[in-house]
């Protein structure tokens, strides 16, 4: 089954408040679209209109094209992963997964093969015959996607999945679940995530939401290199923001003159320049701006350097540093025309 998901102008209120506000939003058929923004923004209001947890005020939600709006969530189709597992503890991993295969009334003959097939592709089939209680956390979650994929769904909404694992182990099942995509390429799959690393590894698109609305979309290329808004820029990747006067090919920040594209960005208009922390050099160049170095912090593979530059903070991820400058220091850093991007005001997150 192929099937792609449509929200169409949907909107959520709880008691008059408005969680999620007018959301147009397409998930292509076999894509992955993470829903990324910080806690509060609507994402998992917005993956339970899909799978028919939450009414939508207005507004409609297509499942292919059938507009499953007023469908109840057994009859929709769609697999569902949350946060806590939710598996049922008194029962065996084998009947948690086939609890859904017999709610959707698959042939009893049936239901061992489907349940062993969804087992296998998790990695699971082993664990068959044991409780919940007997799995570790990152076991708990394998078979719960087992259990979403056993009525083998068009759609697959996905809650935070991770987020109850270690750090260790997210990022073992990240790897697992783009796997899991590669070999069903039919699914579409939502994935709600506050982690733009998650959603950067894992989505073919992502949507930034933020105060309940769609701030932005794109590939995650996309939205790290050519960020739109400002929210977009600092919750997708690390960005100096900088207040900027723009000119005609140039702009000017702290009193120097910058040499960036912009566009079609008018003349004589506040803007806010964006360049990520680990495009700035250390030492003269172009885009050459002079400043005293706040903070060092040694993060591993890099150091970062917080620089004053005339009241602002400029913030450069730097490898290689044998002698890092000192507290105090005044530096001189640079960034290429190319690797800054001008936001207009006006698209800010607020906007
Ligand atoms: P996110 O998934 O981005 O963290 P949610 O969609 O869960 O955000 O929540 C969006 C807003 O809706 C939050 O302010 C939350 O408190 C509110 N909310 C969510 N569910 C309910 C509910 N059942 N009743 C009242 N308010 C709710």
């Amino acid at each position: 089954m192929a099937d792609g998901i449509r929200f169409e102008k949907v909107s959520v209120a709880y008691g008059g408040n408005t969680v999620l506000d007018s959301l147009d939003l397409t998930v292509e058929s076999g894509e992955v679209m993470a829903l990324l923004g910080p806690s509060g923004s609507g994402k998992t209001t917005a993956l339970r209109a899909v799978a028919g947890f939450v009414r939508p005020a207005s507004g409609r939600v297509l499942i292919g094209d059938r507009d499953v709006t007023d469908l109840p969530p057994h009859r929709r189709g769609i697999g569902m992963v949350v946060q806590q597992y939710a598996l049922f503890p008194h029962l065996r991993v084998e009947d948690n997964v086939a609890f859904g295969l017999k709610a959707q009334k698959v042939a009893k003959n049936e239901i061992p093969g489907r349940v062993t097939e969804a087992l296998e592709m998790t990695g699971m089939a082993s664990y068959a015959k044991r409780y919940p209680r007997e799995l570790s956390g990152g076991q708990q979650q394998r078979v719960a996607i087992a259990r979403a994929l056993a009525i083998r769904p068009g759609v697959l909404l996905l809650d935070e999945p991770l987020s109850a694992l270690d750090a260790q182990l997210r990022s073992g099942m990240l790897a697992e679940l783009a796997r899991l995509h590669r070999e069903l390429p039919d699914v579409s799959i939502l994935y709600v995530t506050h982690d733009q690393v998650e959603a950067l590894t894992l989505a073919d698109r992502i949507a930034v939401m933020d105060k309940a609305r769609l701030q932005d979309v794109g590939t995650p290329q996309e939205l790290y290199r050519r960020p739109r808004t400002e929210f977009t820029a600092s919750f997708v990747g690390n960005a100096n923001l900088l207040p900027v006067q723009v000119g005609s090919g140039s702009v000017s920040f702290a009193g120097a003159e910058l040499k960036v594209p912009t566009g079609d960005v008018s003349s004589g208009v506040s803007a806010t320049l964006c360049v990520r922390p680990h495009l700035v050099g250390l030492g003269d160049g172009p885009n050459a701006l002079t400043g005293s170095v706040a903070e060092v912090q040694w993060r591993g593979s890099t150091h970062r350097l917080y620089v004053d530059v005339d009241g602002h903070r400029l913030k450069a991820d730097l490898r290689e540093l044998r002698t890092p400058p000192a507290l105090g220091d005044e530096v001189t850093v640079h960034f290429a025309p190319e690797d800054a991007v001008l936001l207009s005001a006006g698209v800010s997150a607020d906007g």
